[in-house]
């Protein structure tokens, strides 16, 4: 339906209408595919790995697309969210603080998102207070029907614009049936009438349910969910069961029937060893096709480039699988009962290993009791250690501890934030000689704050999205690892609101340690590293280097301590490795691009 045929439609005579449509300026109904993912049965089935999974699958054949994640909950953001409850929190350039599913979609798509990829209801609650308070409801009550499922549909017509996608993937978050999701259904399903046939495709996930004492796959927990997805007015276009191993032709049959989805279009999704697999095996079952087909976008497909894609991402999967060699990578920290809080950093190790040929294995070391001796104990084996971003007082000894070990032992070793911060204090107090030092977040009254408040955070007073937050340009010192690593500048991804106090600068690099890394246009230190004649790999760095990592463009910083763990694994391991900083430089000076092989960083 267009814009004009539909409104007059629900006009009557007088101009009154019970529908509330604010359209943004420049949206043409209809003109806009969507995709829309509901889960049902339960949660933590991987809606955000199959939605962007499929999302990859047709931008793989050239069409643009963007994903949206729809949260229930009243949190504006997911900024002030305990990452032992929820997972981490991921950051977007812009400075948004989202979900992790966010994350998700940016590795699949090799795409930067932005706040329009983010909505929870707080948001949209607040915008429809907003309205209510300026008078924009002229004079109605205003009512979850049609008010804030106009504001949900208002949000995805304005990313749509924004991002010029041909499909937009709307990813409703939690199960069917919860009562913090209820309006999200329901816009969707308001959604699909007002664009008109064949504009909008719903997908639901469920659960195909296989209990040991029965041996065999049931359908009845699929079918009861779908029903109640049914129930709210959505009725499916495509099927896809989770569940551990391929579902039988049967259950699917089954599900087709209670459905009314024919038969062909209730797939399997069942477990694989990577995510990455995902996208090869919903291609090879035919969800590409059939969302293509009910969306009528046939047309605009670019076979060539799927062609070229297709075989860029089996060089990953082929990496993946060959892997031989093993590193062990510990990742220090007081959240390691909480797989989710680290799951980028997990991500980037796993794009380095596949880059350089070997699998890596990630061993937990919760720093909450460590000592100076339990941590050379617990770090025996390991050939190379993460610390970590944290918040708070807990496991920072035992960070330190695990510092020290790694600068004295010449483990290889990479800080993120918190844990750039903890290498500052280690360093200060044993090599510096200023005893007495910490960061002010942790002990306010040391009598030297090497960490200290960022001055702009001193003024600050609330909690939520108040951090220095999000992508900021940092420029490199020539001459350093970091220079061979980024060349002359790079841009990362922040969340602190504490850093190296300056006044301390002339101290820790008397000692020794180079500020390789600053912000442009203030004194914020970046990056630090120690020269390479005294350790083989001692990096940190203030930003969140993790955030930015993916499949086919690993992050340079997880590549080298990877690469460096691995010569500690395999004496006889000495392949090269050319970062893109130095790739770079190279090819300024020959005036010449350097071979694609040797390029660490090659974009997708
Ligand atoms: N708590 C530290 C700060 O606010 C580090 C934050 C982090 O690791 N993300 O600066």
């Amino acid at each position: 339906m267009d814009n004009e045929n539909l409104l007059n439609s629900i006009r009557d005579q007088s101009g009154e209408t019970e529908f509330h449509l604010p359209l943004p300026a420049g949206y043409q109904l209809g003109s806009t595919k969507f995709v829309a993912v509901f889960g049902t049965v339960m949660s933590g089935l991987g809606k955000g790995i199959f939605s962007s999974s499929l999302a990859k699958c047709l931008q793989d054949k050239g069409l643009t697309v963007t994903p949206v994640k729809l949260e229930g909950y009243l949190n504006i953001d997911s900024g002030t969210l305990n990452p032992f409850r929820h997972g981490e929190v991921f950051v977007l350039d812009d400075g948004t603080e989202c979900d992790m599913d966010l994350g998700t979609y940016e590795r699949a798509l090799a795409q930067d998102l932005n706040r329009l990829n983010f909505v929870t209801s707080g948001q949209i609650y607040r915008r429809v207070l907003d309205r209510e308070r300026t008078g924009g409801y002229l004079g109605r009550d205003v009512q979850m029907i049609p008010h804030v499922t106009g504001e949900v549909k208002n949000h995805l017509r304005e990313l749509a614009i924004a991002s010029k996608a041909d499909v937009v993937f709307v990813e409703i978050g939690g199960t069917v049936g919860d009562v913090e999701n209820a309006h999200y259904i329901e816009a969707m399903r308001q959604l699909a009438f007002e664009e008109g046939q064949h504009s909008v495709c719903f997908v639901a996930l469920t659960y195909v349910l296989e209990p040991s004492i029965l041996g065999e796959q049931k359908s009845k927990a699929a079918q009861l969910g779908i029903r109640r997805l049914l129930e709210c007015g959505v009725q499916p276009h495509i099927i896809a069961c989770r569940a551990q191993a391929p579902v039988t032709r049967k259950v699917r049959e089954k599900i087709a029937l209670f459905s009314n989805v024919p038969p062909e279009r209730v797939f399997s999704m069942h477990d694989c060893e990577s995510v990455y697999l995902i996208p090869e095996l919903l291609r090879g079952a035919g969800y590409d096709k059939a969302v293509m087909d009910w969306l009528e976008l046939k047309p605009r497909v670019d076979e060539e480039a799927e062609r070229a894609a297709r075989e860029r991402w089996s060089g990953y999967l082929t990496r993946l699988r060959n892997a031989e060699r093993q590193v062990s990578i510990g990742i220090t920290g007081k959240y390691t009962a909480v797989r989710d809080a680290y799951a980028s950093i997990l991500k980037a190790l796993e794009h380095a290993g596949v880059y350089l040929g070997c699998k890596v294995q990630v061993c937990w070391v919760d720093t909450s009791e460590l000592t100076d001796k339990s941590a050379d104990q617990a770090l025996r084996g390991i050939h190379g250690i993460i610390v970590p971003g944290a918040f708070g007082t807990r496991g920072a000894e035992g960070k330190i501890a695990c510092l020290k070990h790694a600068r004295t032992t010449r483990l290889p070793c990479l800080g993120i934030c918190y844990g750039f911060q903890m290498a500052v204090i280690e360093f200060a107090r044993n090599v510096c000689g200023m005893e007495d030092t910490n960061s002010t977040e942790i002990d306010n009254e040391c009598r030297y704050p090497t960490i200290s408040l960022l001055p702009e955070q001193k003024k600050i007073e609330g909690l939520g999205g108040t951090m220095r937050l999000g992508g900021f340009d940092i420029q490199i010192k020539p001459g350093t690892l970091a220079s061979r690593m980024f060349g002359e500048k790079t841009r990362m991804r922040f969340r602190h609101r504490y850093e190296v106090d300056p006044r301390y600068l002339p101290q820790l690099t008397a000692g020794g340690m180079i500020f390789s890394g600053k912000s442009p246009r203030a004194e914020i230190m970046n990056i630090l590293e120690l020269p390479e004649s005294l350790h083989p790999y001692y990096v940190g760095t203030q930003a969140h280097p993790e955030l930015t990592s993916r499949p086919l463009t690993s992050q340079p910083f997880f590549l080298g301590l990877v690469h460096v763990a691995l010569r500690r694994a395999y004496t006889d391991y000495d392949e090269p490795l050319a970062y893109a900083g130095e790739a770079a430089a190279s090819a300024d000076d020959e005036n010449i691009a350097p071979p694609a092989e040797s390029r660490c960083h090659t974009e997708m």
